[in-house]
């Protein structure tokens, strides 16, 4: 299946590294105008040597005022990809208001602003859109000292389904990617442990982690017309993880 974004405008949030760095990279290679979103320059400056063609844009999301400033002259974008976002784990008991705040603020307040941004301009232009938030099997599944995280997923998840529903009328699908472990930095900060990594794999049916390019096809194929009637879907990516 060949998925094409040839003249489209995507822009991707936490583009410095990981998932969404990968996922910048293939919807250039697919033909789209690449916009990347994130907070350390020097991710941005390397993905500019790596791909010149790629508008880089500095900001920390956590910041409504100063994202709203960065993505002011962002212009016309057809396809968002929501992916920043952050893992900071802890037992339930030692969770402070700091870590709370900053990872609703990254997780889904972000998502949501930058959907807010992109959308309306989609609305006004009328051609529609596609936007994919980068959710996580941990929405839907409890996992220990995961307690924030589970719970900024959780949001997403239903951020998802109502953007859908309201955005749907403009021709504006809504979808999210709901990934198991990936060895990225933040899959990294969890699972490195093999022991630890054992007690995750061993309850997915296929027994492993997923690889970047699992999530980023699954991105692709939202974001892309083969998906054309699907809208406020959580799309597990998880090797079973969920039906089990
Ligand atoms: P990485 O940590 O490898 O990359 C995250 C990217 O998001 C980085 O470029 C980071 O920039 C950026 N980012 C984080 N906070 C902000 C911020 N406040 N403002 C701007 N950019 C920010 O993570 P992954 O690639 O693994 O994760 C991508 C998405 O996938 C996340 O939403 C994550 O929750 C989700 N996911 C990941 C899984 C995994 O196991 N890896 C599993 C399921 C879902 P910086 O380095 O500067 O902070």
């Amino acid at each position: 299946m060949e998925i094409t974004f040839t003249g489209k405008r995507a822009l991707v949030t936490g583009a410095g590294k990981g998932i969404g760095r990968a996922t910048a990279l293939a919807l250039v290679r697919c033909g789209a105008d690449v916009t990347a979103v994130t907070r350390t320059k020097a991710d941005l400056e390397s993905l500019v040597q790596e791909c010149p063609s790629i508008k880089p844009v500095c900001v920390d999301l956590s910041d409504w005022d100063a994202t709203a400033k960065a993505l002011k002259d962002v212009g016309p974008i057809d396809l968002l990809v929501n992916n920043a976002g952050c893992a900071k784990l802890q037992p339930f008991l030692e969770i402070t208001q700091d870590q709370f705040d900053m990872s609703f603020n990254v997780n889904v307040k972000a998502a949501l602003h930058v959907a807010q941004i992109v959308a309306r301009g989609m609305k006004a232009r009328g051609a529609g859109g596609s936007i994919v938030n980068v959710s996580s099997q941990a929405a839907q599944r409890a996992v220990k000292d995961h307690a924030v995280y589970c719970a900024t997923k959780g949001a997403l998840d239903m951020l998802t389904r109502v953007m859908a529903l309201e955005l749907g009328p403009y021709q504006i699908r809504v979808n999210s990617v709901n990934p198991t472990v990936v060895m990225t930095d933040m899959g990294k900060i969890g699972w490195s442990d093999p022991e630890k990594a054992k007690t995750m794999t061993s309850r997915i049916p296929l027994g492993k982690f997923a690889e970047v390019e699992d999530v980023v096809n699954s991105i692709l194929f939202l974001l892309s017309d083969k998906s054309a009637m699907t809208n406020g879907v959580t799309l597990p990516i998880d090797g079973g993880f969920l039906a089990s």
